[in-house]
């Protein structure tokens, strides 16, 4: 198993600790921040929504300093959220960085209500939903429930938009010191599901010999 790949089970990990009311990471708090408050080095960033019922460190059971934790409402990949991101990549030395979509989710709700009804959103947020919108569009007439597909084509979506982000991110990704996965947590179980990594790059075929 990879480091990366190896990052990743521990936060699976994690996630079955939480799912089966047996999480480590709730006790001994003081400790914990004691041990980090010295140096940050997060095992990994997490682009997570904004919903209060969506917390990554304790989806995760993580301990304090473990997770760089952005939350923006429907895991969007709003500038400040990438700027965050390049932080922990480029300054902290993060190697994985997960997206964390999940059910149920108000923001992707609304924007699906955008689309197929029309409803106006105030302020800041419909600039904010209009990031949502092409999952919404991507995923209509699908069958089953169309918030759920777009929860997942957006979580996923945000995954390739952070992959080839041009600066820190896409030139860490290239020179394979970053990988990006998406995660769709199911607030009913309590787990997450990983939307899957990219297939390994395959290798440079050698060049075919000139034909004569
Ligand atoms: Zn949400």
């Amino acid at each position: 198993m990879t480091a990366l790949a190896s990052r990743a089970q521990a936060l699976l990990d994690g996630n079955e600790r939480f799912a089966t009311a047996a999480p480590q990471h709730c006790h001994d708090v003081t400790a914990q921040r004691e041990a980090a408050a010295q140096s940050h080095r997060p095992v990994a960033a997490v682009l997570a929504c904004a919903d209060a019922r969506v917390a990554p460190e304790l989806v995760f059971d993580q301990g304090v300093g473990e997770l760089f934790s952005v939350r923006v409402a429907g895991n969007v990949p709003a500038r400040a959220a990438v700027a965050s991101l390049e932080y922990a990549v480029s300054q902290l030395g993060v190697e994985l960085v997960v997206v964390l979509g999940h059910e149920h989710c108000g923001a992707v709700t609304a924007a699906v209500e955008h689309v197929t009804e029309g409803t106006e959103l105030p302020g800041e947020l419909a600039a904010l939903i209009d990031r949502i919108v092409p999952a919404v569009e991507a995923t209509a007439g699908l069958p089953g429930d169309h918030v759920h597909h777009a929860i997942v084509a957006s979580t996923a979506a945000t995954v390739e938009q952070l992959r080839t982000w041009p600066g820190p991110l896409s030139d860490a990704v290239s020179a394979g010191h970053l990988e990006v996965v998406g995660a769709v947590y199911d607030l009913d179980t309590g787990r997450v599901r990983l939307l899957g990594p990219p297939p390994p790059p395959e290798p440079s075929p050698d060049p075919l010999p000139p034909t004569t």
